[in-house]
């Protein structure tokens, strides 16, 4: 089958054009770099199947970037039929930049066009004409978007493939003719592929070439002594690049006829970008976006009417979308109502399957309804905030905005030792972090890379927000402090904080070098296309349906097994204190201590150890194990076997009916052990940021530099474990923040001095 590759620019619509090619459904995200790895798909309507690739975005065909070698590669060692570059057509002169090195290779080449509708709707035009005459290979418009024109690309392309095409270079028009002709010589004499263009990168000093032809350094440094340029001195990278851009502007550039009012007049994007980008406004319109993006998602008085709604409401007392819609407090939030909807249909089945098992023997019915609904239900139910969570940010994200963002960031990340390219990875993080370290491939510093890598867990995932829900909602209703919207927005907040210090502690320790500089095109803005949303969020779905019904439920009939069953075999029903489960979970425990979840808790004490440890599977599992314990617990005092707080029972079972979101169970957990709530903030900042699921571990571990998960691992031990007891200490005694703020400062001048240290011997020794 015949091999078409798409190559073009980060952000110019390779993806795009792959899933209107191939009817897949790729990851499409209006920022640089959305497509890290090569994607594979047919087309199936020339006259014979093609396969198509989808590369990662690349400026150039001198790599920096991890992304960028594995597009160079393939376009080099696995000879495409024929390459597919797709241009920008709004971004013309800087996209052909690209194309004068594909024009090098020894490959059919064909030019497509993209985003010919926006030119077209601006009222400019190209004379593709022409500019097919001047390049030299056929040029074709086409929307991605739109699907228009794919067909006459394809089967242009196609011919293409049929013949061979030599490498040409615009540089022949220039003064360095005679050197690149010279070095062509001396590659043809060793026989190597693509001659001309691996003689323009030795002349480059590309780093790769220079690696590969050693042999040739000496031959291709005689030929440039003669070579002398007056702006840019021996600088063979620049004065090649200069080429190309003088040459594009003087030869292709014209081509594209701009009509005259656009000439001046300051695009729509531009204006908006003087407020979204303002040095002093960008920040907080940030922060407030953020924000509104939490309170649609989490709040239960999303619209709260004061004085009128107290007086309306109690007229629609009674009716059945009390709670459901709105509360005491206020309306709910879209976020909240499709949650409180899930949750009447997950308690409608579990009831009615109870009801069906109550002939049934006792052991049967505990493991249908607590070890497996249970533990499945209480995950699945925070679905629709994860889906809602994610829809904002991928709008955000599809409209331009995001990009924008880390353009603002890049001047504080930069303070921190990181450049505004780890934002993405950061924010997909809120998301999920295998996607997000996959992501950081944009990266082009390794240690920059690592840096990032580690800190991508502090940015909870969607897995961990079931934990933050459940437990803010306990806080708020049992100890009667705060409200849980503003607890939950906090703890998203103390997990940045752990983020931006870890981050600056390793640049100044063992990942200390310079922030690499930020460049990034920022994309036109575009209306959020509806059926990319739609993609993204079915992607989300699936994998989430995918883990609660593989690793997450055989996580939980394995803990309801250890916490039914003691060390005998013998079925223990609700005594759960002498289960296999408590007894691990009790010799654990003793190591929490300092964190105010251990030894000093009162009985059950041990389940925030074994939900912690559970939690290193998948982190939904700590809400399920919370569940599947918690139930366990309302039996014993049920039993008279425990005494907890008869008014706690009493809410638990008088709301069976009701909605339960993981906070009664939360409830039955405080009374039982008698946790601290600084204690339960401790526990979930522990949650947030010690190591992360088996899922993100195995991803770090292929992303990381060989031989560094180990040094990884024991990193976010110790962040999570250090992070949690001065949570704990500071909230539990407050005075005691004069302390962690003083080691704070000594640890930053031993760090200062020694590194100043290092830095003098390293200038003795040069
Ligand atoms: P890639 O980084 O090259 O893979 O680019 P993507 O395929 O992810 O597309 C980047 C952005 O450009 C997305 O927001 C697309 O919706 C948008 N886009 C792609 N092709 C077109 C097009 O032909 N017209 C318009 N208006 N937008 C497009
Ligand atoms: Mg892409």
């Amino acid at each position: 089958m015949k091999r078409f590759a798409l190559a073009g620019n980060p952000n110019c619509g390779k993806t795009t054009l792959f899933n209107s090619l191939t009817g897949s459904t790729a990851h499409v995200g209006n920022w640089p770099g959305v497509t890290v790895d090569k994607k594979e798909g047919v087309y199936k309507k020339c006259k014979e199947p093609v396969e198509i690739i989808d590369l990662p975005g690349i400026y150039s065909l001198s790599p920096y970037t991890p992304e960028e070698i594995i597009s160079r590669n393939y376009i080099l060692d696995e000879k495409p039929d024929c390459i597919i570059n797709i241009v920008d057509a709004t971004n013309l002169e800087r996209n052909l930049y690209l194309t004068t090195q594909l024009l090098e290779i020894n490959v059919p080449l064909v030019v497509a066009l993209n985003m010919m509708d926006i030119v077209k709707k601006t009222g400019n035009s190209i004379d593709v004409k022409t500019l097919e005459e001047k390049i030299g290979v056929p040029v074709i418009e086409i929307s991605a978007l739109r699907e228009e024109n794919l067909e006459v690309l394809m089967n242009r392309a196609y011919e293409a493939s049929m013949k061979k095409r030599l490498g040409k270079t615009i540089l022949l028009d220039s003064a360095l003719k005679h050197l690149i002709q010279d070095v062509e010589i001396a590659f043809k004499g060793k026989q190597v592929d693509n001659p001309l263009f691996h003689a323009v990168k030795l002349v480059e000093n590309d780093e790769l070439e220079v690696k590969n032809h050693e042999d040739l350094l000496e031959i291709v440094r005689d030929f440039k002594a003669t070579f002398q340029d007056d702006t840019f001195g021996s600088d063979f990278e620049a004065i090649i690049a200069d080429e190309r851009y003088k040459y594009i502007s003087k030869n292709f550039a014209p081509t594209m006829k701009k009509k005259e009012s656009v000439k001046e007049k300051l695009t729509l994007s531009d204006k908006i970008d003087r407020v979204l980008t303002n040095k002093w406004a960008g920040i907080p319109i940030f922060l407030v976006i953020l924000f509104a993006i939490f309170h649609l998602t989490f709040s239960e008085n999303f619209l709260f009417f004061g004085g009128l709604f107290q007086d309306v409401a109690p007229s629609f007392e009674g009716s059945p979308f009390e709670g459901l819609i709105w509360t005491d407090a206020g309306i709910n939030s879209p976020g909240v109502i499709l949650f409180n909807l899930l949750d009447c249909l997950t308690s409608w089945i579990s009831d009615s399957v109870a009801m069906w098992l109550s002939e049934a023997p006792d052991w049967i019915s505990n493991f249908i309804v607590n070890g497996v609904l249970g533990g499945l239900f209480a995950v699945l139910s925070f679905l629709p905030q994860i889906l809602f969570l994610f829809l904002f940010f991928s709008i955000l994200e599809d409209s331009g905005y995001m990009a924008r963002v880390a353009f603002i960031l890049d001047r504080i990340f930069r303070k921190f030792g990181l450049s505004g390219r780890a934002f993405m990875p950061m924010i997909m993080g809120f998301g999920c972090s295998v996607p997000a370290m996959i992501n950081t491939r944009t990266l082009a510093d390794d240690k920059e890379r690592t840096a990032t890598i580690r800190v991508i867990p502090f940015f909870s995932c969607g897995a961990k927000l079931p934990i933050l829900t459940a437990i803010a909602g306990g806080i708020v209703q049992y100890f009667g402090i705060g409200n849980a919207d503003l607890i939950t927005f906090s703890m998203y907040i103390v997990g940045m904080v752990t983020a931006i210090v870890s981050v600056i502690i390793m640049r100044n320790t063992t990942m200390r070098g310079e922030v690499p500089p930020f460049i990034m095109e920022l994309p036109a803005y575009h209306v959020p296309q509806f059926k990319g949303l739609m993609i993204h969020l079915w992607d989300k779905l699936k994998h989430f349906i995918k883990k609660a019904f593989t690793i997450i439920l055989a996580s939980t009939i394995v803990i309801w097994f250890l916490s039914s069953f003691a060390w005998d075999w013998s079925y223990i029903g609700g005594n759960m204190d002498n289960s296999i489960l408590a007894s691990i979970g009790k010799f654990v425990q003793p190591i929490f201590t300092p964190l105010g979840f251990g030894s000093q808790l009162a009985a059950f004490g041990w389940v925030f150890a074994v939900a912690a440890i559970t939690g290193l599977i998948a982190k939904e599992n700590v809400i399920a194990t919370f569940f599947t314990l918690a139930t366990c617990i309302i039996a014993h005092a049920q039993a008279g076997t425990l005494t907890i707080n008869p008014e706690v029972v009493e809410a638990i079972l008088s709301a069976e009916e009701a909605s339960d979101d993981g906070v009664l169970e939360a409830l039955a957990m405080i009374d039982a052990t008698k946790i601290t709530w600084p204690a339960l903030i401790s526990f979930i900042t522990f949650n947030m940021t010690t190591i992360p699921c088996f899922a993100a571990v195995a991803t770090a571990k292929a992303e990381l530099p060989k031989k560094t998960l180990g040094r990884t691992i024991l990193f976010w031990l110790l962040v999570s474990y250090i992070t949690s007891c001065i949570v704990y200490v500071v909230l539990s005694w407050w005075w005691t923040i004069f302390i962690v703020l003083a080691l704070f400062v000594l640890f930053g001048f031993a760090i200062h001095f020694i590194n100043r240290y290092l830095d003098q011997k390293k200038a003795l020794q040069n």
